[in-house]
């Protein structure tokens, strides 16, 4: 969307295609599970977003299921619910922009699929929602079992990156300030846990912030299990893989009524078949390896940006938005440098014409000329880190912001309306077509 937004579609014939004709602003969905924050205000239909272009923009909604490399051909399909006669066909390209994100990863652990919900789209965050109420109901029926209410009331996040961790918070939040109003006989036993397998949560975070996400967990009762690695998942209970101080592993069960898994970002079969097709990509494992100009390694007119693409940034919103407001400017002076180029040739050819007029046609060539070195002489990609910030629950935040040439760590309440403004900020922006602060 950041692309689509800065590019003078004018100059090319742009078609988007995507299985979701929304465009989502992912960073605030872990508030969208407690009702928070409303998810239609997070939505921005992607027809609105183009109509406000200078030319029009085509929109398939469909999922891109194969690129075609040698061909220059996507193939896309209709998922929808409601299909046509026609749901599956191919829209050919001369400049291909990959933008389709990444999967959850499972790691192959065995019942993640079946029994966890992920948080990455609206639907998830609703699923989530209705699961968190369906337990706290079904904890509340009349006789329940005393062990069954506990397992019920059991909340456990896998992952303990700033999903899992925005997500807990939330969890808690949304417990203590609604549900426990409505049934407070059941509130002593409603417990969020976090679980991580590495040493701390928050790692992209400084230690004094990692410290303090900890304590705040500990006020608000949000167990934080670290060192610890799930291994299986059943319908009511997770095997973890525990380190213990000494070194030893033992394992545990822990029973949940609500499992969410946040472990991270696998890659999409779609890039996958791609990559197989470019000899080029043979070693990159986390996506499309790209060069400073994110150019698709060893492929020809194709781009990849956000999290399906390896440029040595990590996998956020803010890469994928800069990102895209580079390749909009990289479109714009391509498409700039071709008009030049043919009024530098016009003109030339007017020289020979128009003998009379050679001062002044020499001195718009050469500004021109001038114009055209400039607009070639194209930066490389050059990542501006702005900082980290996540909502850690009871209206606190933790951030790193980038400040000068150092960084400022701050976590709080202030940091909280802070971390407030600054989303709300850019959801707003994005709603009213302005261009994406980031
Ligand atoms: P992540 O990759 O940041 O964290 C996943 C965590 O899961 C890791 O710490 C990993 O050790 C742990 N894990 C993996 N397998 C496990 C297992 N079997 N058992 C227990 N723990 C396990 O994932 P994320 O939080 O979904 O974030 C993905 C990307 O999006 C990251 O780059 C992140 O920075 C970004 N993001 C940023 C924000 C923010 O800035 N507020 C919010 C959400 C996501």
């Amino acid at each position: 969307m950041s692309l689509l937004k800065k590019l003078d579609t004018a100059n090319y014939n742009v078609i988007v295609i995507s299985p979701r004709n929304y465009f989502l602003f992912t960073p605030l969905l872990p508030s969208c599970t407690t009702g928070n924050i409303e998810h239609r205000s997070i939505m921005e239909p992607v027809r609105q977003i183009l109509r406000h272009k200078r030319a029009a923009v085509k929109f398939y909604e469909a999922e891109a299921t194969k690129i075609d490399y040698e061909r220059k051909v996507i193939k896309i399909s209709d998922n929808s619910d409601i299909k046509g006669t026609i749901n599956e066909t191919e829209v050919p390209y001369d400049f291909l922009v990959i933008g389709v994100g990444a999967e959850n990863a499972t790691f192959g652990i065995p019942g993640v699929r079946e029994h966890s919900c992920f948080l990455k789209e609206i639907k998830d965050a609703q699923a989530i929602r209705t699961k968190i109420m369906d337990c706290v109901e079904t904890a509340a029926f009349k006789d329940q079992d005393s062990a069954e209410i506990d397992r019920l009331l059991h909340m456990v996040v896998v992952g303990g990156g700033p999903t899992g961790v925005e997500f807990a918070g939330e969890l808690r939040d949304f417990f203590d300030e609604d549900i426990k109003k409505l049934i407070p006989e059941i509130s002593p036993r409603f417990k969020v846990t976090l679980i991580e397998a590495l040493p701390t949560v928050l790692p992209m975070f400084s230690k004094q912030l990692i410290d303090y996400t900890e304590s705040t967990f500990k006020e608000e009762h949000i167990e934080i299990k670290t060192k610890t690695m799930v291994k299986k998942v059943t319908d009511k209970t997770v095997e973890a893989q525990v380190t213990n101080p000494d070194g030893s592993k033992s394992t545990i069960t822990i029973p949940y009524g609500l499992l969410v898994w946040a472990t991270g970002n696998a890659v999409r079969p779609l890039i996958k078949d791609l990559m197989s097709q470019i000899p080029a990509q043979k070693d990159s494992r986390r996506g499309l390896a790209v060069n400073e100009y994110l150019v698709v390694q060893g492929a020809r007119d194709i781009w990849a940006v956000g999290d399906c693409a390896v440029a040595g940034y990590a996998p956020t919103a803010q890469v994928a938005a800069q990102e895209g407001n580079f390749l909009a400017r990289l479109f714009n002076n391509m498409a700039k440098t071709e008009q030049l180029e043919s009024r530098i040739t016009e003109l030339s050819s007017n020289l020979n014409l128009k003998p009379g007029n050679v001062t002044e046609i020499t001195a718009e060539i050469e500004s021109l000329e001038k114009q055209l070195r400039r607009i070639k002489d194209v930066k490389p990609f050059n990542y501006s880190h702005q900082g980290s910030l996540a909502y850690i629950g009871s209206e606190k935040a933790v951030a790193d912001i980038a400040w000068l040439n150092g960084n400022v760590a701050s976590g709080g309440k202030l940091t909280y309306l802070f971390w407030r403004s600054a989303y709300l900020s850019m959801c707003f922006s994005s709603k009213s077509n302005r261009p994406c602060v980031v």
